[in-house]
């Protein structure tokens, strides 16, 4: 899980990384504290961050042990490594192009769309599947693998053991809730029809699990510190959608 950080007093967690990267243990400079997550250095905290993802999901389930801090500009981007997962933040940050595998998986299905991001967006494949396996094939360059999974699904045998076999290899993000339904184009707030949601202002309607893996696409735009690639995305969006 990626969590981007602001405000922080960036000279102290220079200090401590001995320069803007470092690995670092959960439990000593890193903590998840109940539903937030601190910075820690010999002097006490530094920065403290609620995540509402960690309000739904139990932390202890993925087994974090170390965490991959990175200072970019007044911004601290902090990763929960698990177990087997690999240090890969750096990468993930500079890869251009930039390779984005989003997936809503749900106890019905596994929606997904790949999307591939430099200076453009270019939407490489979508699909509909009944497991995440067949859908997640390596590409050159960094490869993000994003999943909005219900929490209870990542304890069963098949997706667990999908993930620990990609985790040491590639940048895998978890969402373990349920995001808030929010629209591509205006930030607006998604109302629930169906299997779809609609939009109050734009009034666009889109599959609800197609509007999760483009939510999830952006999200980690953002907390990589590519906020500029997110209007590209946008564009590509509203590229795609069906006129009405
Ligand atoms: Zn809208």
């Amino acid at each position: 899980m990626t969590f981007r950080f602001r405000g922080c007093d960036v000279g102290r967690i220079r200090r401590l990384l001995g320069g803007d990267y470092g690995v670092v243990d959960v439990e000593t400079h890193v903590r998840i504290i109940e539903d937030a997550i601190g910075i820690f250095d010999d002097m006490g905290p530094v920065c403290l961050k609620k995540s509402w993802r960690l309000t739904y999901g139990n932390a202890e389930t993925f087994g974090f042990e170390r965490a991959e801090l990175l200072l970019d500009g007044d911004h601290v981007v902090v990763r929960l490594l698990g177990r087997n997962e690999a240090a890969l933040l750096r990468e993930a940050t500079t890869a251009d192009p930039l390779y984005i595998h989003a997936y809503d998986v749900n106890e019905r299905r596994t929606v997904y769309r790949i999307f591939k991001v430099g200076d453009y967006a270019q939407l490489l494949s979508k699909g509909v599947e009944a497991s995440l396996r067949p859908t997640f094939k390596p590409r050159p360059g960094m490869n993000i693998f994003i999943v909005d999974v219900p929490i209870h699904v990542l304890t069963v045998d098949p997706i667990r053991g999908l993930f620990e076999d990609h985790a040491r290899q590639y940048f895998v993000e978890l969402h373990v809730t349920f995001t808030s339904d929010t629209c591509m184009i205006c930030g607006g707030k998604m109302e629930k029809e169906g299997r779809r949601v609609r939009c109050g202002r734009c009034n666009i309607s889109v599959d609800r699990d197609i509007n999760a893996c483009w939510g999830l696409a952006r999200n980690i735009l953002v907390r990589l510190g590519k906020e500029s690639k997110v209007p590209l995305l946008r564009e590509l969006f509203m590229q795609l959608l069906p006129r009405p």
